[in-house]
């Protein structure tokens, strides 16, 4: 799993899992054994192959593009800090601001080399919910501005609405309709997940995402900037207000105002970009219905982990034995299983393990596209990342519980197991939309992602908070870490059932007619 802030770079990102492959020998097929100058992609490459073994004693065929394979080609990101600037221009007057303290170039917004200077214009949190009519935008002029906001949403926006319109391509539409050239997002100090600190620290990692146009979604946007919010005020001189009451208004969530700075921004971007290359893994087990088994239902969870990384206690392995070797374990075990004791499957089942989950959700978002099946043939996706098996399984948080008929059906075999299932308990921590299961909902698929998770107030809120705190995207999430084994056996098999069920039920899976996420869907 990501982290949070999608706004924040991501830790770790040189330590790509992944192997770079130079433009000049772009004609080789994937898979060759071409010079690898990221010596530890040869990791990933391994797991991958380790994966296909598994798969194919599992007597699963081979359903990607080139065998098992689906090719995903990416663009990596990077600043050149040292012929970059950033100044704040007021009155005539420059004052330059500091990459480490004070704003650094984002590399998930900043995708080209730019030279500019424009007027700034605060705008609130910056968003327009017809939903909700919220407009921040209107009686603004925000023609060749870069625009300011405080990142979040007001309290009276509903949870999905509010994130839907906070995801870069949706937010930047509008912007970009307005007629704004960039962005400064200032973090809102009351819900940073992580201090400036370690966010300013890791600025200079690159950044990746899809390399086919089709998948860029910031058309028009030359310069997004990521502000400290302790040193936001300087925006705001002159202005008639100050960030403090802004900061403020942004502690309790509640509406902002949008007014004119009387600053300009002057920047000078050097973006460095690189070709990358990597793969998902696709598998199928054909369904025995002479016209069911060209549905599929998709059991998918990320192959990548974050790589070899800043040295923790001396290891700079960083292992992700949790995130997310426990899904890709569970994927290969229901193969086995299945064969094992073949049961009747009627729809067919497609066992997807994407690469590139914790660069942004990529590989997902790359089959979910261009799928390997035909488009409308996938019926759900059923998405296991991190399920944590750490205490006994006896609470499920079923992720979609309450949207679909899938997430009824997941709740209803826990149960029978039982299993208590709950929905989500933390919707603002938008956990639903951070795993590979958000770009099949995108495409309009009912889906879920299920997690073990404890009664708050219990000895088990402790494991799990310690968890999160030691572990997580950190060297010791290794193999020598407590597992509660049954907890994982009890997982695995509500998983084959959920599975079973799914590919064996009449119809296929529906969004209830009252569900946020029915908006992707076609019909
Ligand atoms: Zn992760």
């Amino acid at each position: 799993m990501p982290f949070r802030d999608s706004s924040a770079p991501s830790l770790l990102s040189s330590s790509l899992p992944i192997r770079f492959r130079s433009e000049s020998h772009a004609h080789h097929a994937f898979g060759d054994s071409l010079a690898c100058p990221r010596r530890h992609s040869l990791g990933l490459r391994k797991a991958q192959a380790y994966v296909v073994e598994q798969l194919q004693k599992a007597s699963l065929e081979p359903a990607g593009a080139n065998g098992f394979y689906q090719p995903v080609r990416f663009n990596q990101y990077e600043v050149d800090e040292s012929k970059s600037s950033l100044a704040l221009v007021t009155g005539g007057k420059s004052k330059s601001l500091s990459f480490a303290d004070d704003a650094f170039i984002n590399t998930r917004s900043t995708r080209a080399s730019a030279n500019l200077s424009a007027p700034l214009v605060f705008i609130g949190y910056g968003l327009q919910i017809p939903e909700k009519n919220l407009d921040e935008l209107a009686d603004l002029d925000l023609k060749g501005k870069i625009v300011v906001y405080l990142a979040g949403s007001a309290s009276d926006i509903p949870t999905a609405l509010a994130s839907h319109y906070q995801t870069a391509g949706e937010r930047w539409k509008s912007l970009h309709a307005a007629g704004a050239i960039g962005t400064i997002s200032i973090f809102n100090p009351a819900s940073m997940d992580i201090p400036w600190s370690r966010i300013s620290v890791n600025r200079n990692h690159p950044s990746m995402d899809l390399a086919d146009h089709e998948f860029y979604e910031t058309p028009g946007l030359q310069l997004g900037v990521s502000f400290n919010p302790a040193s936001a005020e300087k925006l705001f001189d002159g202005s008639g207000h100050t960030f403090a009451e802004i900061a403020a208004l942004g502690k309790d969530r509640k509406p902002l105002p949008h007014f004119a700075l009387s600053t300009s921004l002057k920047a000078n971007a050097v973006i460095l970009t690189k070709a990358l290359e990597s793969s998902n893994i696709v598998a199928k087990l054909t369904g025995s219905d002479p016209t069911l088994k060209n549905e599929f239902v998709v059991l998918s969870a990320h192959i990548d982990h974050v790589g070899i990384g800043a040295p923790i206690n001396g290891d700079r392995i960083y292992n992700g034995a949790m995130d997310n070797g426990s899904g890709s374990a569970l994927a290969m075990d229901i193969a086995a299983s299945l064969k094992a004791h073949p049961e009747k499957v009627q729809r067919s089942i497609l066992f997807l393990l994407v690469t590139a989950e914790e660069k942004g959700l990529l590989g997902s978002k790359y089959f979910a596209a261009h799928p390997t099946v035909a488009p409308k043939s996938i019926v759900a996706d059923v998405n296991v990342d991190m399920f944590l098996p750490i205490v006994p399984l006896k609470i499920l948080k079923v992720g979609g519980l309450e949207e679909s008929d899938l997430g009824a059906r997941a709740a209803a075999i826990a149960q029978s197991m039982g299993i208590k299932p709950i929905a989500d308990p933390e919707p603002l921590r938008n956990l639903f939309i951070r795993s590979d299961q958000y770009n099949f909902i995108k495409q309009g698929i009912p889906s879920v992602k299920c997690d073990i998770t404890f009664e708050p107030g219990t000895p088990e809120q402790k494991i799990f908070k310690d968890w999160l705190t030691n572990r997580y995207h950190a060297p010791s999430d290794d193999v020598n870490q407590p597992v509660d084994l049954q907890a994982a056996t009890l997982y695995e098999e509500f998983t084959r059932r959920l599975l079973l069920e799914t590919a064996n039920a009449p119809a296929r899976p529906r969004w209830k007619p009252d569900s946020f996420l029915r908006r992707y869907a076609a019909d």
